[in-house]
């Protein structure tokens, strides 16, 4: 049986409950799912976590959808094995982490701005320790999250602002597993970083904000093709956005 989620309104919850329901034969092969609209008031979630699952599981074989028909569910052998689990995982945590950089995108944007007009000699002190910090752990191939997020806090401290500090310790611990792998995994990632802070750092020290908050911009987009390329060799790259494709907008304020 389809029953309501809790009110995070994430395609994962509504893809599990879509599986479940598919697992124990609510839906068989053939059948048709609900339309998003029902799946809207069932599931007590908005329409684009609705259109985002059933995205994902058109990509994992376990439905089909035709224009006016919505979704059917496939037959059996279709349905996704472990390493169809594992490439949905990957998916999300992908999917959340374009999510979170554009967002990053945004604040520490605006924290290397105001921290190229705000910051003291102890504050830039304090960004070259944790900039270095950064780099003997990439030179030395260690695991660098933590420094890294040391030195994103540091430049969002610089920037004196409460709500931004806040903000950038609250969203920088987000997604550590998928960003460690990351991390691990992509050399080149880990060179550039090294490089990119180095400009944030300069751009700040020059109490250049505009330079300063292209580096932090430029960091976070070089950060997402990453993200994007990440096990998936064949990603579009080079778009200069974060995220490529927009989400159908269900709108907060539609009529009716
Ligand atoms: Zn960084």
């Amino acid at each position: 049986m389809l029953k309501p989620t809790r009110r995070t309104s994430l395609p994962e919850v509504v893809i599990n409950e879509l599986m479940d329901a598919i697992r124990d034969g609510t839906y068989s092969p053939g059948d048709r799912l609900p339309s998003e609209q029902e799946l809207m008031g069932i599931l007590g979630v908005g329409r684009s976590s609705i259109r985002e699952a059933i995205r994902v599981l058109v990509v994992l074989g376990v439905v089909d959808t035709k224009p006016g028909r919505g979704a059917i569910v496939l037959p059996l052998p279709s349905l996704p094995s472990l390493n169809k689990g594992a490439e949905l995982a990957l998916h999300l945590h992908r999917s959340a982490m374009l999510d979170l950089l554009e967002m990053r995108e945004a604040i520490e944007g605006q924290a290397a701005l105001l921290a190229a007009a705000r910051a003291t000699p102890a504050d830039l002190a304090e960004l070259d320790r944790c900039m270095q910090l950064v780099e003997e752990r990439v030179v030395g191939g260690r695991n660098y999250f933590k420094a890294n997020l040391s030195f994103h806090l540091a430049v969002a401290k610089a920037s004196r602002n409460a709500y931004i500090i806040e903000g950038v310790q609250q969203l920088l611990t987000q997604l550590r597993s998928f960003h460690e792998r990351l991390m691990t995994e992509d050399a080149a990632m880990r060179d550039r970083d090294v490089a990119e802070h180095r400009a944030i750092v300069e751009g700040i020290r020059r109490r250049d904000g505009e330079q300063a908050r292209a580096a932090a911009i430029a960091h976070m987009v070089s950060s997402a093709e990453a993200a994007r390329g990440f096990a998936t060799p064949t990603a579009p790259k080079g778009t200069g956005l974060i995220r490529a494709v927009a989400t159908p907008s269900g709108g907060l304020c539609r009529r009716g």
